[in-house]
């Protein structure tokens, strides 16, 4: 991650609002393609307007990474006053090129939704070669599934809402996950998986065989050593999942969530 500070010295007779206004709708592009993450932080310095960002990467401000939409908003904030940019600090961050990558994988993100395999890196998602609209998807994908991942556990009433929207294969938010992964591997050549939770099991002895909750085909152990959660996969459906806990299941309900049913397709 890379803190960097956008700097606008307004044009005479420009307005304080309109350039914050202005610097907003351009930084909120780059969130759009995963470029920049997180909150803005604003603020006035003498007679000019500073913003603070997180970058995704180093290179994420250059105009080949722009979409058309955040030149448009750059061309206008650059109408109101001279316009730079500060990248502030070193981070010592390895960069990760996709290309590099045995293959791919989607994960409840808001930061870097698409990693790589086998090292579980993240990929700069403004990188892999996809039309904006698809990558704004992803970002907004990512930030869902997040806000999911985030809520299952000690949330109350919403955690069994959380926990079923990330263990079905038939949620909205996987269906979603399937889809940019087809798109993804069409993209950029690489096997490029999907990822749904495992939390419970009522039958621990077939939980590592059980069938493919999206085809009915027995599971087989992941290809890549990429942790717990990751350790089986459907070759096939390009899914990766996990192994329940029978000690972390309460009732049958919990582990029917994400099971195989005959009937499904
Ligand atoms: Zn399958």
């Amino acid at each position: 991650m890379q803190l960097a500070r956008l700097e606008v010295r307004p044009k005479a007779g420009a307005d304080r609002w309109g350039v914050e206004n202005q610097a907003s709708g351009y930084v909120a592009c780059l969130y759009r393609q995963g470029q920049v993450v997180g909150e803005e932080l604003g603020t006035w310095v003498g007679g000019d307007f500073h913003c603070y960002v997180r970058l995704t990467g180093r290179d994420a401000l250059e105009k080949g990474f722009h979409s058309d939409q955040a030149l448009e908003e750059l061309r206008k904030l650059e109408a109101l006053g001279e316009v730079g940019w500060e990248l502030i600090g070193e981070t010592g961050d390895p960069v990760v090129h996709w290309q590099d990558a045995e293959a791919l994988y989607l994960t409840p993100s808001k930061i870097a939704p698409v990693r790589t395999l086998p090292k579980g890196e993240a990929v700069r998602i403004y990188t892999l070669p996809l039309r904006p609209l698809e990558i704004d998807e992803l970002v907004t994908w990512g930030r869902r599934a997040h806000l999911y991942d985030d809520a299952w556990l000690d949330s109350g009433d919403l955690e069994m809402t959380a926990y079923r929207a990330l263990a079905d294969p038939e949620s909205h938010l996987s269906l979603c996950a399937q889809d940019l992964a087809e798109r993804i591997e069409a993209a950029t050549g690489k096997p490029t998986y999907h990822w749904l939770m495992r939390g419970f099991t009522s039958d621990p002895a077939t939980e590592a065989t059980r069938p493919c909750p999206c085809c009915g085909k027995p599971l087989s152990p992941s290809l890549f050593d990429a942790g717990e959660w990751l350790q089986l996969r459907c070759e096939p459906c390009r899914l990766l999942t996990g192994v329940g806990d029978v000690s972390d299941t309460e009732s049958d309900e919990e582990a029917l969530i994400g099971a195989w049913t005959p009937d499904r397709k």
